[in-house]
């Protein structure tokens, strides 16, 4: 399915830049996007810079040479500006920046999550739920839970990957909007091979089914048109393609959201044991995961209403087991999403 989805996605890719690609002349912005550069552009003097870790090709808009290092005076053969003051690579110059970029140029072939975020829900003056019995002298609050769990897993995930950015959308008992969370993470910026995962830990509350007890996990309805592209991405995308790719998009981020959920819940289990019920994986649009441009989803911990379940949440051994849960499940699908290539097999040239 993956698969076929890919080989779509690359067809009409192919076909458009086979026409974009008729002129020989490319906007620097669509040559850099296949490597992992710095660019700067100073527009007064009409200087660019492009620097990556440890070379900077420098060059001025109308001059035949740039410099490499600063120092050696290089032939490029052409780079212009055109009416709108977009900068121009001729072919030549194109070539010779790819030779000094070739170590940094990205590969499509190895999808990467490049991070994680992690929302512990409510916070501040929003306690969430909160036990209806004292739990060790007082009542047990959701915000206080999440944050404890969110912060044993941020501690692990930076352990296990110290490539990957893990942030958190709050670290402190503050309140934050539910948009500014997600905007959080759509706002992180990533290259053409990488994704983010976005998790939300909340605890549960059922007054009228003390009984109630396990942990669950939620993921939006598939049904649910959530809007995947962003104006960025769009810029890259013939109009008449648009519809088509926003809706593959949306099963591929469907598909990896329900792997992601069903890797929780799997780790989730094994951390817990048998006697903690699961309770699955459950739809809802939840506007905390809905907003998400990324795979998303919401883990319910516990029930607070429920007298034993909300002592071991009191128990930060209990916590422990719940984080490193959770810790497994996100490890099972990075591993599997990077060694498939975001699970399509490696197939994408
Ligand atoms: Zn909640």
């Amino acid at each position: 399915m993956e698969k076929r989805i890919f080989a779509l996605i690359l067809a009409i890719f192919t076909i458009f830049s086979l026409q974009a690609n008729a002129e020989s002349l490319l906007k620097i912005e669509d040559f850099l996007k296949s490597y992992d550069v710095e660019f700067f552009w100073d527009d007064f003097r009409q200087v660019g810079l492009i620097r990556t870790g440890s070379q900077t090709i420098t060059f001025k808009a109308g001059f035949d040479y740039f410099l490499l290092n600063y120092s050696q005076k290089r032939f490029c053969g052409g780079i212009t500006l055109d009416g709108d003051g977009r900068i121009l690579l001729s072919q030549e110059a194109q070539g010779s920046f790819s030779e000094i970029l070739q170590p940094y140029k990205i590969n499509p072939n190895v999808m990467k999550i490049a991070a994680i975020v992690i929302d512990p829900g409510h916070g501040g003056f929003d306690s969430g739920a909160v036990s209806p019995f004292d739990v060790g002298g007082s009542r047990l609050m959701e915000k206080d839970v999440v944050l404890a769990i969110s912060l044993l897993l941020d501690k692990k995930l930076k352990e296990k990957y110290p490539e990957k950015r893990i942030e958190m959308t709050r670290s402190t008992d503050i309140f934050i909007e539910l948009e500014k969370r997600t905007e959080i993470a759509n706002n992180i910026k990533i290259k053409k091979n990488e994704a983010i995962i976005f998790i939300s830990i909340h605890a549960n509350a059922s007054p009228f089914r003390p009984n109630a007890e396990g942990f669950e996990v939620w993921c939006n309805p598939e049904d649910k048109t959530k809007k995947m592209m962003t104006e960025d991405m769009k810029k890259d995308i013939p109009k008449q393609a648009l519809s088509i790719f926003e809706m593959l998009l949306q099963e591929e981020i469907n598909t990896e959201t329900k792997i992601l959920a069903s890797n929780i819940l799997k780790g989730l289990e094994d951390a817990l044991g048998a006697n903690i019920p699961n309770r699955g994986l459950k739809e809802n649009d939840w506007a905390v995961v809905m907003n998400a441009r990324m795979p998303a989803v919401l883990v319910e911990v516990g029930f607070l209403t429920h007298k034993k379940e909300a002592e071991r949440l009191k128990n930060n051994q209990y916590l422990e087991k719940l984080a490193d849960g959770i810790f497994k499940g996100l490890v099972t699908f990075v591993d599997t999403f990077e060694s498939t290539n975001g699970f399509t097999g490696g197939q994408v040239e």
